[in-house]
């Protein structure tokens, strides 16, 4: 009955050309895929970012490409204040993706909807005009999207969420429990005000659209899940965490390194911290160093990811001292790019030093691997909270990057009781993550729903 409804049918995706952005879109395709849909991705060229191994990896894919709008001037502008790429590309991208859209929807009667990033709310008013159904992919996690649709309210309570205010970071925000000031979406930016639009946007547009598919699954988020339905008035389909669908994918942008996998071959069962800060968020040199001596006064093994451009002002990793790298030899391993699901998988990780971005967060719930929250910009913060102070599966470093926190939480996790006790909630919550995609779980039902709406189209 199913395969009736759906053989043919045309689904169009457009991501946000992003690490963290592209690779649940990619997997929602691949799981669309697998229940018998065709898929046709819309990328956004221009972002200096190399589509080769996403097309390699995907060749059942149709791609399209599309100039992203953004001029030589604008990119320079994005280079020094990446947040206002999200307002500009809302904006340039109008004309190509409607052209696009024209074109694919003329040649193709069998595209049935569009599958949006959303943060790309533009796509809704373009959507539309081909009279497009659209439903929309929330990346990010169910809390944080709660707390930017209550950024109204958090700014008419005096609280300036997007901006920090140092003098009562530890104060609880009544309005929004569990969060402190401090856990508030802290973004760096100059253009605050084209920031506040985005989310606006994403908000209503979100609420608009015609389903909201999730990234998470009912047991994980349930509290914030009740509140969504109530906000949110269209069908929603938590049907993660998607990279648990298939063994493995790649929609990784870089190239990762698989020395990651045969370095850790050589250590014991759960010896190992593995550190890594996600795709986009960068640290002051003083904390790369604070990091690099925490972990070597640890006494623990470590698989460290550095990212080029992770360090402002520097390359790579040059600027760590022979008198480090001495100490370290043979205890620790600094890769540029890590193939990290599987890095989570591996048996020697027992600990997963994380910025929270929502994939690394699920990935590591997924794996049962404890976490070291060190969230920078954003939802990060949101996740790391619930982290560590609702699901208690991981410890924040607050209090500033020094490396004696440092080293106290590395030994709090990997050697104290507490550690044990935060070990044994993630087994459990790794236990709801595999149950809820079993025949019969949440996110397997919700599927069900979320394939037969489509095919309705
Ligand atoms: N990732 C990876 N190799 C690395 C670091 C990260 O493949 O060395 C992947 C990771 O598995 C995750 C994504 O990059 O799927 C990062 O997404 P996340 O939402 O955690 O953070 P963002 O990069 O958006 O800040």
């Amino acid at each position: 009955m199913e395969d009736q409804g759906i053989k043919g049918k045309r689904l169009l995706f457009f991501p946000l050309p992003l690490q963290g952005h592209i690779t649940p879109i990619l997997q929602l395709a691949n799981i669309l895929h697998l229940k018998g849909f065709s898929i046709t991705i819309i990328l956004a060229d221009n972002f200096s970012t190399t589509f080769d191994n996403i097309r390699a990896n995907y060749p059942h894919f149709t791609f399209h490409t599309i100039y992203d709008g953004l001029s030589e001037d604008d990119k320079a502008k994005t280079d020094i204040d990446a947040l206002f790429l999200l307002s500009l590309f809302n904006q340039r991208c109008v004309p190509h993706f409607t052209e696009a859209l024209r074109e694919l929807v003329l040649e193709d009667s069998n595209i049935v909807c569009l599958l949006s990033d959303s943060i790309l709310h533009f796509t809704k008013a373009v959507a539309d005009r081909f009279k497009l159904p659209r439903l929309v992919l929330r990346t990010g996690g169910v809390c944080s999207l709660l707390v930017f649709a209550a950024i109204p309210l958090l700014i008419n309570k005096a609280y300036s969420p997007l901006q920090g205010m140092e003098s009562v970071q530890e104060e609880a925000v009544e309005e929004l429990p569990p969060y402190r000031v401090k856990d508030l979406p802290l973004f760096k930016t100059c253009n605050v005000d084209a920031l506040y639009q985005v989310i606006e946007g994403m908000i209503r547009e979100t609420k608009a659209s015609s389903g909201l598919i999730l990234n998470s699954f009912e047991q994980l988020e349930q509290f914030s899940m009740s509140k969504l339905r109530g906000d949110f008035p269209i069908p929603i389909f938590p049907i993660g965490p998607f990279h648990s669908h298939f063994p493995a994918s790649s929609s990784s942008l870089m190239s990762q390194d698989q020395t990651s996998i045969s370095w850790l071959d050589t250590k014991p069962p759960k010896s190992v911290i593995y550190i890594s800060f996600g795709s986009v968020a960068a640290i002051e040199v003083n904390d790369f160093l604070e990091i690099a001596w925490g972990l070597a006064n640890s006494n623990h093994p470590f698989l460290w990811v550095v990212r080029p451009g992770l360090i402002c002002g520097s390359e790579w990793i040059e600027l760590l001292p022979s008198e480090f790298l001495e100490t370290v030899d043979g205890r620790g391993h600094i890769v540029k790019w890590a193939p990290q699901q599987q890095v989570l998988a591996h048996p020697a990780v027992g600990a997963f030093w994380t910025h929270n971005g929502w994939n690394s967060t699920l990935e590591s719930i997924c794996e049962g691997v404890p976490m070291i929250c060190m969230p920078c910009f954003g939802d990060q913060m949101v996740n790391a909270r619930y982290v560590s102070h609702v699901w208690k599966v991981g410890v924040q470093l607050e209090n500033g990057l020094k490396r004696t926190n440092i080293e106290n939480a590395i030994r709090t996790l990997m050697e104290d009781e507490e550690g044990k006790q935060i070990k044994e909630r993630m087994l459990e919550l790794k236990e709801k993550a595999n149950l809820c995609l079993k025949t019969g779980g949440s996110s397997y039902e919700s599927l069900r729903s979320l394939t037969s709406y489509i095919s309705s189209f």
